[in-house]
């Protein structure tokens, strides 16, 4: 093996890229850097053609801020792959140029220390356990008999507790025995590029849904789906992959809330809502009329553990996703993470903006994110503040 892990990927990237563009003009990270996807892989290339050595192909790629800004600065939204023709895959290239950054030692531990999503402490896991957020009577994956697993990923589970119990206890009251997967997908550690690692992950979770018996995987978060769906599939093992708007439309659910807010609604995309399914079975969902505002234009700034390298960038898209929206109504994710991201957005820069996940709508329990920030910010002093210090530092 030469000095790059991934370099086979470079070679096949740049061997499929005619440089036409595209992409960069639908990218503010790719425009700022003044490269197409096609030109990261080459840079790579010629990264280590003028290396002898690790620490020489390490300064060859710090030296390259184009290059630094291209690869940290993505999302993994893909709106630049719906521009290319050929389909080339973003997510392969960015995902491979991490793994040699993270190789490299080029992205800095602090960037990814607390969210190291396979051990047993990281952000959501301490989150929970200092604010006694548990769900030992709800996992029953040795059981062998369950019907669903549910998979309400990570910003639900910690941030949402009450909600997604009363989520959990609809599910499997419409669909029969149900186990909670209450693990995340691995998506941090992808970011970060550790991406054997967020595999290894999705691999445990496919034999804990397995054992579990269970026939579906419903999940909150279309990223969560989409990361299922590839383990499962990769995996050979039959089990269906469902999003939560889905399932409650075919098990015929009725809302526990049954008015909407009197404020205009405008329904966010998510970005790992690739096709829009997710968008339309929620649409369906609701009961909001075909016209309904809504909002696509890429990820909320929370993808690709961007906001560790430049914050700044987070700020500005969702401020830029949110600005689709008039003052006075209300956003209406589809991914807790978003919902999340337009909170911390919004506790910063106010707006007279409502943000509601879309089963906040749907279940008398909501989020309240005060309270979630509070938590979250005085974790870190106190009596928990140097343990948390230590294991996440
Ligand atoms: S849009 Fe596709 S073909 Fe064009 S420069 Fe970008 S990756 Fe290459
Ligand atoms: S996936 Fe999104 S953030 Fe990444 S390069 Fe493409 S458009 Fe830019």
């Amino acid at each position: 093996m030469g000095l790059l892990e991934c370099s086979d990927t470079y070679w096949k990237f740049a061997g499929q890229c005619t440089e036409c563009g595209h992409c960069t003009g639908a990218c503010d990270s790719l425009t700022q850097a003044e490269m197409t996807l096609g030109q990261i892989a080459k840079a790579m290339i010629e990264a280590e053609r003028t290396a002898e050595t690790r620490e020489d192909l390490r300064m060859n790629i710090a030296m390259n801020p184009q290059l630094v800004q291209a690869v940290r600065g993505c999302f993994f939204c893909t709106s630049c792959k719906n521009t290319c023709f050929a389909h080339n895959d973003v997510c392969d290239l960015i995902y491979h140029a991490r793994v040699d950054f993270q190789n490299l030692d080029l992205i800095a531990r602090g960037d990814w220390s607390s969210v190291l999503v396979d051990e047993e402490w990281d952000i959501f896991t301490a989150y929970r356990a200092i604010h006694g957020i548990g769900y030992d009577d709800l996992i029953r994956h040795d059981d062998g008999d369950c019907e669903v697993a549910f998979f309400p990923g990570c910003s639900l589970a910690a941030y949402g507790p009450e909600l997604m119990r009363e989520i959990f206890e609809t599910v499997e009251a419409l669909g029969g025995k149900t186990t909670l997967v209450d693990h995340c997908c691995g998506s941090p550690l992808k970011s970060a590029g550790f991406f054997d690692r967020a595999e290894a992950l999705c691999d445990r979770i496919s034999d804990e849904v397995a054992a579990s018996g269970a026939k579906r995987v419903v999940c909150v978060c279309p990223g969560c789906a989409n990361a299922m769906a590839s383990t499962l599939g990769r995996r050979g093992v039959e089990v269906e992959v469902e999003t939560l708007s889905s399932y409650l439309l075919a098990h015929g659910f009725e809302p526990k809330r049954k008015e909407l807010p009197q404020t205009p609604l405008y329904l966010s995309k998510s970005c790992q809502d690739r096709d829009g399914s997710y968008l339309r079975d929620t649409c369906e969902l609701l009961g909001v009329a075909p016209d309904v505002p809504k909002i696509f234009h890429g990820c909320c700034g929370a993808g690709g553990g961007v906001s560790a390298f430049d914050p700044n960038r987070q700020a500005q898209q969702a401020d830029s996703k949110m600005s689709f929206a008039e003052d006075g109504s209300t956003v209406v994710t589809m991914c807790p993470t978003c919902t999340y991201t337009y909170a911390y957005r919004l506790m910063s820069a106010p707006r007279d903006l409502a943000n509601k996940h879309y089963t906040e709508l749907l279940f008398e329990n909501q989020f309240d994110w005060d309270l979630v920030f509070y938590q979250l910010n005085s974790m870190w002093s106190g009596e928990y503040g140097p343990w948390l210090a230590s294991v996440l530092g």
